[in-house]
């Protein structure tokens, strides 16, 4: 099978981790003058920083399409905003429902 890919090298990682995180304190900042929801948005727009760009770090890979002869079922597949963060990962055939495990080759 053949995928399209985005490889992000380490600066980009940084980034775009260092990008979600600033997005989102910036929310918890706004939200923190606004009565009653500062007590559920402040402590959720920091929690959602801490994992999102702790997320966006690690994530060296994301798949955004495959193509290609299922093995098991032999047809010709494509599948459209596959969206994988990490490999390995396994997605199923639309043809035949068989799951197939998709590696990265080094
Ligand atoms: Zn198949």
């Amino acid at each position: 099978m053949r995928a399209r890919v985005t490889l992000f090298t380490p600066a980009q990682r940084r980034a775009r981790a260092r990008r979600v995180l600033l997005l989102l304190l910036l929310g918890a900042l706004l939200s923190a003058p606004i009565p009653g929801w500062h007590f559920v948005g402040v402590p959720g727009f920091i929690a959602g920083a801490v994992i999102l760009s702790r997320r966006r770090r690690r994530q060296e890979v994301l798949v955004h399409s495959l193509g290609g002869t299922c093995p098991a079922c032999g047809g010709e597949q494509e599948i459209e905003r596959a969206g994988f963060e990490s490999l390995p990962a396994s997605v199923p055939c639309p043809g035949c429902g068989e799951f197939l495990k998709l590696e990265a080759l080094r």
